[in-house]
């Protein structure tokens, strides 16, 4: 059994992604030939932005979006506590200070109370500008953006929607990547709507900005001259080969993965949430489930029970062991445990169960038995 099956789902789209790739190399167009405005036009238009601006992964996304907007030195980011690295990441490496924020424990996304917290802590210290918020959009599931964009216009800050996780997510609706000023999203092979190889996406309703992205991803050059550049840019195009496996699996996940996958989602739930803490999707909610996430009682139980399903040759993940405060690339903001309850209590109680569109319901069956037992 696989965590997340990519091979499955290629099977099923087999003759479409063929002869895209053998398409692109017949073309020899490699670097923005035309799958990537084609995939471009597509995605703006299902998530409902202007423009989509293709890049070379999730990680650049979040940063070329901050970037565009001149976040940088002396500029405060906040963003959650309980993600992956590049949530934070993308604000160092420009030379703003992240400012880590504490999860609601139920959807394991930033909590807008903490968030409101942690901007007049800022503020009160008097050293740093709250510029940005990144919610992250974790495991499939949007964060709560109906608080979290009243308390940006209360303090006149930036949302930058993290969305690497969160593609085909949506609240009352409106889907994921339409949330933000500027929304970020990843095609690494095993998100949502994954590529075969790294990839990611920008969304923006702003002209202006689309326009500063698309210099930005080619070095900073001017759009009359490519040879004249009129900032520093980065080298961060979406590879015309990734665009073209993407078009294929971009119609099946809009055409039914989404559904599939939160039909597997409702199975896991109806046979689990008697006996741990499966996940919480609040109404008006859809998650895409790039994770299924459940929470055992302690770290003990956890434990075992993942050595049990490894035992049966299940694989589960533990998403994630420690939250940005506890790694070494931020030792030096000495955070403390104390101020971050949610992360700490998730990172010792989560375990992910093997989650995909085309997980066979035996398959799932096998992975609910197991997991009942070991309990
Ligand atoms: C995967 C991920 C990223 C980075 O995407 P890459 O394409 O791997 O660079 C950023 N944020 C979150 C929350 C992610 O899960």
């Amino acid at each position: 059994m696989q965590f997340r099956d990519l091979h499955a789902q290629y099977e099923a789209l087999k003759p479409e992604i063929d002869t895209g790739i053998q398409a692109v190399i017949n073309s020899s167009a490699f670097i923005l030939g035309k799958p990537v405005a084609e995939l471009e036009e597509k995605l703006a238009a299902y998530v409902g932005r202007k423009h989509c601006v293709g890049v070379a992964n999730g990680t650049e996304a979040l940063q070329l979006a901050l970037m565009a907007y001149d976040v940088g030195p002396g500029d405060a980011v906040f963003t959650s506590d309980f993600t992956y690295f590049a949530s934070a990441g993308c604000a160092s490496i420009i030379g703003a200070t992240p400012v880590l924020v504490d999860i609601d424990l139920d959807t394991f996304n930033m909590s807008p109370a903490a968030l409101e917290r942690a901007i007049q802590k800022t503020l009160a210290e008097g050293k740093l500008k709250p510029r940005v918020i990144i919610p992250v959009d974790l495991f499939g599931l949007p964060a709560n953006y109906p608080e979290i964009k009243a308390i940006a216009r209360r303090y006149d800050l930036l949302i930058l929607e993290d969305a690497a996780q969160g593609f085909g997510g949506q609240i009352d609706g409106k889907l994921a990547c339409s949330f933000g000023d500027i929304s970020a999203t990843s095609f690494f092979p095993a998100k949502p709507l994954g590529c075969y190889g790294d990839g990611g996406a920008i969304f923006t309703d702003d002209d202006a900005i689309d326009a500063r992205l698309r210099s930005l991803r080619a070095s900073g050059k001017s759009p009359e001259d490519k040879y004249d550049n009129r900032e520093v840019g980065m080298n961060s195009r979406l590879d015309t080969l990734q665009a073209a496996i993407l078009l294929p699996k971009f119609k099946a996940f809009a055409d039914y993965e989404v559904d599939a996958v939160n039909r597997v989602a409702e199975r896991y739930t109806a046979a689990l949430k008697d006996k741990v803490v499966t996940p919480t999707v609040p109404a008006g909610y859809l998650s895409s489930w790039a994770q299924y996430t459940v929470l055992l009682p302690d770290r003990k139980t956890r434990d075992r029970v993942q050595a049990a399903l490894k035992e049966q040759g299940i694989p589960s993940m533990v998403y994630y062991p420690r939250g940005l405060h506890q790694q070494k690339a931020y030792a030096w903001m000495r955070l403390s445990d104390t101020d971050y309850p949610n992360t700490i209590e998730a990172t010792n109680r989560v375990l992910s169960l093997p989650m995909h569109p085309y997980l066979k319901p035996e398959d799932q069956d096998t992975v609910i038995r197991a997991l009942l037992e070991a309990l």
